[in-house]
């Protein structure tokens, strides 16, 4: 990946939005590496690390691990890249994450690009993840212990509370821009590749 040119996207949008599925794929078009923080953490969990076992309660309920946590997290990763092509999937969820992530890339030359905002109606969202849920467990797959109606609610709320607010930093800094959520995976995807310069 040397010499090519930095570029950063954020994916914001609610849980169950479908930023997973099409950030994986913007980053297979674009070379770009996906960056999930909810993967990582996950997969700290089924292996049992020290952090793994830290976060998993918190994890169980819905609820956000840490700042500092996912800011060392997310500084690691970034440490030992030529050039920074990064999407971010599920980072930064709050203010003191985006103030942290905007130190990063200051120090890495890497500012900001673009930051699509998956928008879709709540009660589209939770239809989809107690689907999710429901399909893993109908092909014998490990059902995320979150995608419960009852903790997604719970993630909902976290979303509108403590992620919300990003919304208006990305837009007062000229990077947001609204994506319509709702249709086919790929018409959703021409959407996002259509707001991207
Ligand atoms: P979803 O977007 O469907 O809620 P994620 O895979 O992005 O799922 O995140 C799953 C969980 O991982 C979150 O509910 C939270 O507990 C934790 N997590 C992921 N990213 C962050 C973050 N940036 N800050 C705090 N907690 C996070």
């Amino acid at each position: 990946m040397t010499g090519q040119k930095n570029n950063v996207v954020i994916f914001l949008g609610p849980p169950g939005a479908g930023k997973g599925t099409q950030a994986e794929r913007l980053a297979q078009d674009r070379e770009l590496v996906k960056i999930s923080t909810g993967d990582i953490l996950r997969d700290h969990v089924k292996r049992g690390t020290e952090l793994g076992q830290q976060v998993k309660p918190i994890l169980d309920a819905g609820k956000l691990v840490p700042d500092e946590i996912l800011i060392a997290l997310i500084r690691d990763r970034l440490a030992d890249m030529d050039s920074v092509r990064v999407i971010f999937d599920g980072f930064p969820r709050t203010t003191a994450q985006a103030q942290g992530l905007d130190m990063l890339l200051e120090e890495l030359g890497a500012p900001v690009n673009a930051v699509p905002l998956l928008e879709v109606p709540d009660e589209v969202l939770i239809e989809r993840i107690v689907e999710r849920g429901r399909q893993a467990a109908e092909r014998g797959e490990a059902v995320r212990s979150d995608d419960t109606e009852e903790v997604a609610r719970h993630r909902q709320n976290v979303y509108r509370e403590q992620t919300q607010p990003l919304i208006d930093y990305y837009s007062a800094r000229g990077h947001l821009y609204r994506v319509d959520g709702v249709g086919g995976m790929d018409e959703v995807y021409d959407r996002i590749v259509a707001g991207l310069k």
